[in-house]
């Protein structure tokens, strides 16, 4: 009896897509939704699960499953990420795209939230394998997808090349070129300058106002990341330009860290060369356990979910935690940074520049234009500037967490939105 219980209770504090629904029960509370539109909004609006059957370099024929979630389209088409990982699962899925909602309400871009997620392990995949279950996934969502319904997008090892082969099987299929049916893409087929650098960029400029904020220095401010792909690799490069040092860094394989701070370049270097950051010269190892509690003002998880912890919540030295992962907080570990005074600053934030910049993206792209990278950067900065000063001050209204903030802040328009549409018929 005890057994079944305790492992329920697990269970529910341990899957993401409980902790989203929770998240908004929550601020439903803050904000006094309507049993209407809480409940409209804590389930997605549409989930097609897809099997995905695809010729292997040997011969054979596998069969992936892949998923896409839309869950909320009320301020404009969904929006959001695939994933190829082993992991993924529906669950998962779900909880990403109802995130995906929240974020795009954040920054105030006319999307709604959308994830997919296919179970694979890309790593021990070749490129055409890859390109042979890309463009069948492709033929299984394009029945769900398309510029004004939903743009796709990378996300944990997917790629732009994984993005063009999204918009060439779409493209095919209609017959003409559809570069905004998917964000991301290879410069040379439409993507925008600056997307590459753009949730690293994003999360930059939210920890420079969160430190602003906070009344701390930045020049020399300690920094630690999990994860060294598009979001951990690029957040250390341009926070190690701004000025800030880079302690530690970590990827699948174990981190890496330096007190006196870790040359970025040719930490780069060593991942391009060896396929990952750990074994790099000049820098103690470090498990990735060790570095989340390493000592340091700012931690970036830029990895998966669920890493910050009940158990670890309470010997997290940072000042500020920027999640540019998502969701790698869970709750009651969020309670308790909160009561430790440490700034999270929430994945509906400090990871939107990526979504911000497909934003641009995608309307380049249906203006058949493209600006100068220059202008992304000054937009991208405006954007994120208004969501950290507009959660700030929820925050500080309501006296809340930053994570409460922008979830007041998005859910808030996302209702809006809903409630001037009104439910059809
Ligand atoms: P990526 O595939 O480019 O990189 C993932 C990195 O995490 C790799 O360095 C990998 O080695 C590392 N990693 C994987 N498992 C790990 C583990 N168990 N411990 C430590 N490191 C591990 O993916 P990404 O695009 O950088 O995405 C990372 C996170 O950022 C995800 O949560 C994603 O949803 C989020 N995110 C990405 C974007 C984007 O534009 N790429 C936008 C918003 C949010």
């Amino acid at each position: 009896m005890t057994t079944s219980i305790d492992r329920s209770a697990v269970q529910a504090a341990d899957n993401v897509w409980t902790m989203a629904q929770q998240q908004l029960d929550d601020v439903a509370a803050v904000v006094g939704l309507s049993d209407g539109i809480h409940g409209f909004l804590r389930e997605p609006k549409r989930v097609l699960e897809v099997s995905i059957p695809t010729h292997m370099d040997d011969g054979s024929h596998r069969n992936f499953k892949g998923f896409r979630v839309q869950h909320n389209v009320s301020r404009g088409p969904s929006k959001g990420g695939v994933r190829y990982h082993p992991d993924v699962t529906l669950d998962e899925v779900k909880a990403l795209a109802m995130w995906m909602t929240w974020k795009c309400a954040v920054v105030n871009i006319p999307f709604g939230g959308a994830k997919g997620g296919v179970i694979c392990d890309p790593k021990s995949m070749s490129m055409q394998e890859l390109e042979n279950m890309t463009r069948r996934f492709t033929t299984e969502i394009s029945i769900v997808i398309g510029p004004e319904k939903d743009i796709p997008a990378p996300d944990v090892y997917t790629t732009p090349q994984i993005m063009a082969w999204i918009m060439d099987t779409f493209s095919m299929q209609h017959g003409y070129s559809i570069p905004g049916v998917v964000t991301g893409k290879p410069i040379s087929l439409g993507g925008s300058l600056g997307r590459d650098k753009a949730t690293a960029r994003g999360c930059l400029f939210v920890v420079d106002e969160a430190m602003q904020a906070l009344g701390e220095p930045i020049d020399g401010a300690r920094v630690a990341i999990q994860g060294f792909g598009n979001a951990g690799m690029y957040a250390a490069e341009l926070m190690s330009e701004r000025g800030y040092t880079i302690v530690a860094v970590s990827d699948s394989r174990g981190g890496i860290a330096n007190d006196k701070g870790l040359d970025v370049r040719r930490v780069v270097a060593h991942k391009e060369e060896t396929g990952s950051v750990v074994g790099f010269g000049g820098a103690d190892a470090v498990t990735n356990k060790e570095l989340l509690e390493y000592d340091c003002d700012v931690l970036v998880p830029a990895a998966l979910e669920k890493v910050i912890t009940r158990e670890n919540a309470s010997r997290i030295q940072a000042k500020i935690v920027a999640e540019a992962a998502n969701g790698p907080t869970l709750p009651e570990a969020d309670a308790i940074l909160h009561e430790r005074g440490i700034m999270v600053l929430p994945d509906i934030l400090a990871n939107a520049g990526g979504v911000t910049v497909s934003y641009f993206e995608w309307v380049q792209n249906l203006q058949e234009t493209s600006w100068e990278e220059n202008e992304v950067q000054d937009r991208l900065h405006r954007k994120m500037t208004r969501a950290f000063n507009e959660t700030y001050a929820q925050a500080k209204r309501l006296k809340v967490d930053m994570r409460m903030g922008a979830y007041v802040v998005g859910v808030n328009r996302v209702a809006e939105a809903t409630k001037l549409r009104g439910f059809y018929p």
